[in-house]
């Protein structure tokens, strides 16, 4: 049975609880660089990916455009050599943007004269949400060595890097979204899009009639619009993935709400929504950083499961082996009890070459295959009129309604975040969705492999999940929504 739209309004009420709760799991070391458990942890590799990618976008924006560049998104979703669909194309519509926004790849800050995006921050600001008792960390790309032996080991800032706290300590604050609530779910994600040469991943979820959650960056947005674009007209869930993809808890407080802010606002530019949830680049997010996100109205993101699949070669320094058997342990991992939200990247063929050949064992497995507006029954994911299917829905073959078509147009136009008030009311809890905890008789024959579910932290009972932007903004944390006019 399906959570209830009234049951998450509740569970949204308790995700604003500031708890103490602790969590173990793997992030930082506290001192060194293995965990107390003493195995080595990925974090610095993932940093080294991070860069990577970073040096990749950079080289390629050198190459000349093409002779013959796509116009359209029909256009551009039409190509199939890989070649063709990484060579760099500019339009017009998108060139008379690119003054609007910071230098791509390089970390945001506020714009000089952005009066627009001054004023959103202020309004953030005013509201009191930001604690002020956490402080930047680390470096930008992920450096945490001189931070993390004087940091108080209880975790006070919710760091999700350090211990996989999900649950914030501060008031106003939404929990993260981690899991599917529903039984036997696998929550499609993959981050660090668009990329040129998606087509061969977006060919195959439109061929399969799935839809996945994508996660945009910023700066990729803008290098490339037109698979942007396609990724909302195929109908796929469309978050934020920030600016340039640093570790966001290093930054600043105008660095961080930029870095979300001007990604927000070319999804808005570009694709003409104006979103309402975001994951952190490599997980990295504390109460600071969530307290900003969510003054934007936007729901943070995590995960379960992660394919590790960026490590994969040439790109990185494992084996396709070694990528499979961390789609096995998921697939094992398969639970009658809970579902899961499972981190991959569109990050280059290889990792999409990946999932598609793992798809048919991740169906076999598991009930449904769904993204996470559907897994959390979120169907006004935007503020625009665009509808977005339900679970029901979805797993009935439901699509969205309202989509653009592929004659969208990116134009200049406003974008207007819900945000959040932080009022006296934001220490106002309700204890109304304590049982909501879900069958599924479909489900419930299945074997299920505990060693690997241990991997997730959330049980389906759990209050801890948050609905998106909107409904945060009006029914979590006693905050008042209001459309900025700025
Ligand atoms: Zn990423």
């Amino acid at each position: 049975m399906r959570l209830a739209p009234r049951l998450l309004g509740a569970a949204v009420l308790l995700g604003c609880a500031a708890s103490a709760a602790a969590h173990v799991g793997h992030g930082v070391p506290r001192a060194g660089r293995s965990s107390a458990a003493g195995v080595p942890l990925d974090l610095y590799e993932r940093h080294a990916a991070g860069s990577a990618v970073r040096h990749a976008k950079v080289a390629r924006r050198r190459r000349s455009p093409a002779a013959t560049a796509p116009t359209s998104e029909a256009q551009e979703a039409a190509i199939t050599d890989e070649t063709d669909a990484c060579t760099p194309y500019s339009i017009p519509e998108v060139s008379a943007l690119e003054g609007t926004f910071p230098t791509v790849w390089e970390i945001a800050d506020i714009l000089p004269g952005d009066v627009q995006a001054q004023g959103v921050w202020s309004a953030i600001q005013k509201s009191g949400i930001i604690p002020k008792s956490v402080k930047p960390k680390g470096t930008p790309d992920g450096d945490f060595d001189s931070f993390t032996p004087t940091y108080d080991q209880s975790n006070p800032d919710c760091w999700w890097t350090y211990e996989h706290c999900d649950v914030p300590k501060h008031p106003g604050i939404p929990d993260d979204i981690v899991g599917c609530p529903e039984p036997s779910t696998y929550g499609l994600t993959f981050d660090d899009g668009p990329n040129c040469t998606q087509q061969v991943l977006y060919d195959y979820l439109r061929d399969q009639k799935q839809k996945a959650t994508m996660f945009y960056i910023g700066s990729n947005v803008m290098d490339w619009p037109l698979q942007a674009q396609r990724g909302l007209v195929d109908g796929h869930d469309i978050c934020v993935h920030t600016w340039s993809h640093r570790y966001m808890t290093s930054l600043n407080d105008t660095q961080v709400f930029a870095e979300l802010y001007y990604t927000a606002k070319a999804i808005k530019d570009v694709m003409g929504i104006t979103v309402q949830c975001w994951r952190p680049p490599f997980g990295d997010v504390d109460d600071r950083v969530r307290a900003i996100a969510t003054g934007l109205g936007l729901a943070t993101i995590i995960w379960t499961d992660d394919t590790d699949d960026w490590q994969m070669k040439p790109a990185g320094k494992k084996s396709q082996k070694a990528i499979d058997r961390n789609y096995a342990a998921i697939i094992a991992g398969e639970n009658s009890q809970k579902g899961n939200i499972v981190l991959a990247h569109e990050l280059n063929n290889g990792t999409m070459h990946e999932f598609i050949s793992q798809y048919p064992n991740i169906k076999a497995r598991f009930d449904h295959v769904v993204p996470v507006f559907s897994c959390m029954n979120n169907t006004k994911p935007y503020l625009e009129d665009i509808t977005y299917p339900s679970f029901e829905e979805y797993i009935a073959g439901g699509v969205a309604s309202g989509l653009p078509g592929p004659d969208i147009k990116a134009v200049s136009t406003t974008y207007a975040p819900v945000l959040a008030q932080a009022t006296s009311a934001a220490s106002q809890q309700s204890a109304g969705a304590a049982g909501a905890t879900k069958q599924n008789s479909t489900a419930a024959g299945k074997q299920s492999d505990q060693s690997a579910a241990d991997g997730q932290k959330k049980s389906s009972a759990s209050p801890a999940y948050s609905a998106f932007g909107a409904a945060m903004a009006v029914a979590g944390c006693g905050a008042v929504a209001l459309m900025a006019t700025l």
